[in-house]
This record gives structure tokens, C-alpha cells and sequence, in this order.
């Protein structure tokens, strides 16, 4: 009998460092797969649909949400992202590791179809250096920052209703907590 993988949500407020964080982690474990989203958010410059995310129109998105094909979705400044199920349970059932890097809404929605999930929260070091990483990442306008920033406060709040919580300050050590927490 094959073993069955699992479930990993990677979660915590946008430019926390969740991406750095996925990109650091791929390449060091071949059981390890990352789901790809649907967003109806506009592309960024030199993303690729079906590789960062499969772009949807709303009614596109929408059309997935009645066909029962997302795992969990949330709304998030202004956009719509959802999780892909089929995928997730594909990897899961050839005993791989499926990670989910999503918000923090969604990411409290897995729980209720993969209890089992292992879910990690990643916090910044400060308030103040998640501002600076946002500004500093400059892909966001500043309406896009203000939002946000916004929604980080009452994200922030919610870290200690998941498994683990990670603090992105060294990233070298934030990568070994992770994988810690996953693979022990
Ligand atoms: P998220 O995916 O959570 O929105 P990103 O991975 O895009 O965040 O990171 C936001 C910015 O913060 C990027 O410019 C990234 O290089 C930087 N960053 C991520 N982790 C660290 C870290 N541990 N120390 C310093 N800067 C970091
Ligand atoms: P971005 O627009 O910066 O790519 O993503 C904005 C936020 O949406 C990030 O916090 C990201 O983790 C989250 N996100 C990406 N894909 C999904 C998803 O499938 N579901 C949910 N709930 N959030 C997602």
C-alpha cells in the first residue's frame, strides 16, 4: 500500500515572504508540489498563466465556484483566488506533499474539507518591516499597498488559530522551521 501525502497551507499576510519563502523550498524536496491558483487578478508583468496562476474572468471563476472545482476561495483586494481541488488530490494520492500558499481567510476554510491539513502561519518580524517589504518588492501600487496593509491587521490576528507559527525574520531559519514542521 502506497502511503498518502499531505495537505501543508502556507499562510500570513501579503510580503510576509511566503513566495520567498516556496521558491527557497521547491527545489529542496522532489515531494514537494505547489498548488497553482485561479485568481481573477490581472497579471503582473512576466507571469505566465498556468504557471503562477491559471487567470480567470469573475464569471469564469464564478462558474468554477458552482461546478464545485475549488477547495476553498476568498476575496481578497478586490480579486477573487481559489484553490484547484482535482490537483490537490491527485499529489495527495501519490503520497506527495501538496502546498498551498494562500490567505489567510482560505487558508481557515482547508480545515473544514482536509482536517488533516498542517497549517503554518509565517509573521513578519515587525509591522513595520512588512510595510518595508511590500514597498520594497514594488510590484503593488500604493492603493494596492494601503489595502493591503489593511487587511495584515486583522490577519495578523488570527496566527494563533493554526498549527505553527514561523517568524520570517533570518530566512535561512524560517526555511528550516518550515521544513521542520513538515517533514519530522
Ligand atoms: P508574499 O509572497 O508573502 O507576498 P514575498 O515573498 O513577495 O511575500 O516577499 C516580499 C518581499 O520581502 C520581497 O521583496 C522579498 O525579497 C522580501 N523578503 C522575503 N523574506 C525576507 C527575509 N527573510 N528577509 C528580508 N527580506 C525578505
Ligand atoms: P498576489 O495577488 O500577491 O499574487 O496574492 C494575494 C494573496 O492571495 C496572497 O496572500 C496569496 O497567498 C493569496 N492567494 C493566492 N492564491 C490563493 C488561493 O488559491 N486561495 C486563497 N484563499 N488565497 C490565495
Amino acid at each position: 500500500m502506497t502511503s498518502l501525502g499531505k495537505l501543508i497551507v502556507l499562510t500570513g499576510p501579503s510580503g510576509v515572504g511566503k513566495g520567498t519563502l516556496v521558491r527557497a523550498l521547491l527545489p529542496r524536496h522532489d515531494n514537494l508540489f505547489l498548488s497553482i491558483s485561479a485568481t481573477t487578478r490581472q497579471p503582473r508583468t512576466g507571469e505566465i498563466d498556468g504557471k503562477d496562476y491559471f487567470f480567470k474572468t469573475r464569471g469564469e471563476f464564478e462558474a468554477m465556484i458552482a461546478a464545485s472545482e475549488l477547495l476553498e476561495w476568498a476575496e481578497y483586494a478586490g480579486n477573487y483566488y481559489g484553490t484547484p481541488l482535482a490537483p490537490v488530490k491527485t499529489q495527495i494520492q501519490r503520497g506527495n506533499f501538496m502546498l498551498l500558499e494562500i490567505e489567510v481567510v482560505g487558508a481557515t476554510l482547508v480545515k473544514e474539507v482536509f482536517p488533516d491539513a498542517l497549517r503554518l502561519f509565517v509573521l513578519p518580524p515587525s509591522f513595520e518591516v512588512l510595510e518595508q517589504r511590500l514597498r520594497g518588492r514594488g510590484q503593488d501600487s500604493d492603493l494596492a499597498i494601503a489595502k493591503r496593509l489593511e487587511r495584515a491587521k486583522e490577519e495578523l490576528a488570527l496566527s494563533h488559530e493554526f498549527d505553527v507559527e514561523i517568524v520570517n525574520d533570518d530566512l535561512e531559519r524560517a526555511i528550516a522551521e518550515i521544513e521542520q514542521a513538515i517533514f519530522a
